[in-house]
């Protein structure tokens, strides 16, 4: 479709980074063009009603804020381990080398409230099954985990069989 090939042609491969042999999905042209952003946070907006949009730092914060403006919702950030103020849950998650601890503030949810969770980029799920799992403990109920773009060869959809998972575009 038209949204498909708008959002496709803004993200660009870097090879090498962050590391030798990664492909890293850079979406920094597709932020700067109006047309582009406002289409993407338009769809990812699209049809869920939602109490809450959860946005995973950094990337995810710059997608999840507009998508819960244009949403009537909400937003929550989770964080990376050590930069939320107050009392926070935390969840930790397998990397390819070691393990990364998020973040939600204990307070964030109303108990049942409908969320959204949005980021970037969906590779291999860690992120997002662990963003699950921590908006669950925070007595939220998780009505979808959307994203810009999935890795589909990284099967992070396996990883999230329980959610609702869109993306607007596959690769
Ligand atoms: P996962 O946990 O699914 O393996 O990785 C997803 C997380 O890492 C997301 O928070 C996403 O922002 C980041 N990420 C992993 N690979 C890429 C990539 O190629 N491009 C971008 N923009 N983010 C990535």
């Amino acid at each position: 479709s038209d949204l498909t090939t708008t959002i496709l042609d803004r993200i660009r491969d870097v090879p090498d980074y962050p590391r030798p042999g990664v492909m890293f999905k850079d979406i920094t042209p597709l932020l700067g063009d109006h047309l582009a952003f406002s289409s993407a946070i338009d769809a990812l907006a699209d049809g869920l009603a939602v109490d809450k949009v959860v946005g995973i730092e950094a990337r995810g914060f710059i997608l999840a804020a507009p998508v819960a403006y244009r949403s009537g919702a909400g937003f929550v950030p989770v964080r990376k381990k050590g930069k939320l103020p107050a009392e926070a849950l935390e969840a930790s998650y397998d990397l390819e080398y070691g393990s990364a601890v998020i973040e939600v503030h204990r307070d964030a949810f109303t108990p049942g409230e409908r969320v959204l969770i949005v980021d970037d980029v969906l590779a291999t799920g860690g992120t997002a099954r662990a963003a699950v799992e921590l908006v669950g403990r925070a007595g939220a109920q998780v009505v979808g985990v959307s994203v810009l773009m999935e890795l589909a060869f990284l099967k992070g959809r396996e990883r999230l069989a329980d959610v609702d998972v869109r993306a607007l575009v596959v690769v």
